[in-house]
């Protein structure tokens, strides 16, 4: 359908783009490289952290995995952190989410260097998105703006609206839309008559963890919506926040789950660490 957005293929044609400035800087003798510290076995880590090697593998970008027992006592922790944060061979760096219950993540992320933070989670990053400065973007809304960018969507004066408000997510989402001008509106678990706010949305981002939250006819006719979304079924099929098959009729354009938002993450965590690389080498 022409209102779907292949956040997939675009997802592919960021990283071919990737691939040619890491060759780039490889013939300048440089080699772009991202530290993942994962601590503990989690299993959907273990996945995340997979994938994440195999998208460094196909850019050209070395992949130095950290991996850490689940027991390890947080100063441990942090002291690997600032070792990376030292190492001259390494552009940039992600902790896996979640730690270990024993772990303060907050004082975790806060040690990471925030020109290498390619998650762009450090507050320094937060707090200069929030100023409206040059900082690392995090990964999932800078690939929901990339999206939207893409499917042409206009942003100056329109109304968005961002379901959730995690610091991970909605929250920087509103800002980034913010940033481009339009007027946001934020809806969380208290939001009192989401349907409204929602069918008011020229842009819907939907990053709540709600499996058909949003439907059809909560959605303006020619709205343009961004699923975040990710719920796995019962059935182990995974799906978005959106119901898709009642808002496809109805949206401007729409992100399906799988094949949307999930793909820009990776690719967007990849243009980080390029770019803290091309940064860091001038
Ligand atoms: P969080 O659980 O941190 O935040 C969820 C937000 O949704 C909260 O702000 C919460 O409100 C709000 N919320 C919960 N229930 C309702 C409701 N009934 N109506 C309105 N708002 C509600 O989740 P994340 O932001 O980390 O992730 C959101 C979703 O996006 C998840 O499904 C996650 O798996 C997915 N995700 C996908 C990624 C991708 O790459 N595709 C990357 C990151 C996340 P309150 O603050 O009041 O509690």
């Amino acid at each position: 359908m022409g209102n779907i957005i292949d956040g997939k293929g675009i997802a592919a044609e960021i990283r071919a783009e990737l691939k040619g400035r890491a060759a780039a800087l490889r013939e300048r003798g440089i080699a772009p490289c991202l530290a993942v510290v994962l601590a503990g076995d989690d299993p959907a880590s273990l996945i995340y952290v997979r994938n994440k090697k195999r998208a460094c593998e196909e850019i050209g970008i070395l992949s130095r995995e950290v991996t850490l027992p689940g027991d390890i006592e947080e100063d441990a922790l942090i002291a690997e952190i600032q070792a990376l944060n030292k190492d001259e061979t390494v552009d940039a760096m992600l902790v896996q989410l979640p730690l270990p219950r024993h772990i303060d993540e907050r004082r975790v992320l806060a040690e990471v260097a925030p020109e290498k933070d390619a998650d762009g989670f450090h507050v320094v990053n937060a707090g200069l998105l929030f100023s409206g400065q040059k900082s690392v973007l995090p990964c999932t809304p800078a690939g929901c703006m990339e999206l939207l960018r893409r499917a042409g969507t206009a942003f100056r004066g329109r109304h968005a609206v961002v379901v959730g408000r995690s610091n991970i997510v909605g929250k920087p989402m509103a800002m980034l839309l913010l940033n481009e001008h339009a007027t946001v509106t934020v809806c969380h678990s208290r939001t009192k008559d989401l349907a409204d706010f929602a069918r008011s949305a020229d842009i819907l981002v939907a990053a709540v963890g709600r499996a058909g939250l949003i439907t059809g006819d909560m959605i303006k006719p020619g709205a343009a919506v961004i699923d975040v979304g990710m719920n796995r079924l019962p059935d182990g099929k995974v799906v978005g926040d959106v119901d898709f098959a009642s808002a496809l009729p109805v949206a401007g354009a729409i992100t399906p789950v799988p094949g949307g938002v999930g793909p820009m993450t990776i690719a967007m965590l990849m243009q980080n660490t390029i770019v803290a690389c091309e940064t860091r080498h001038g």
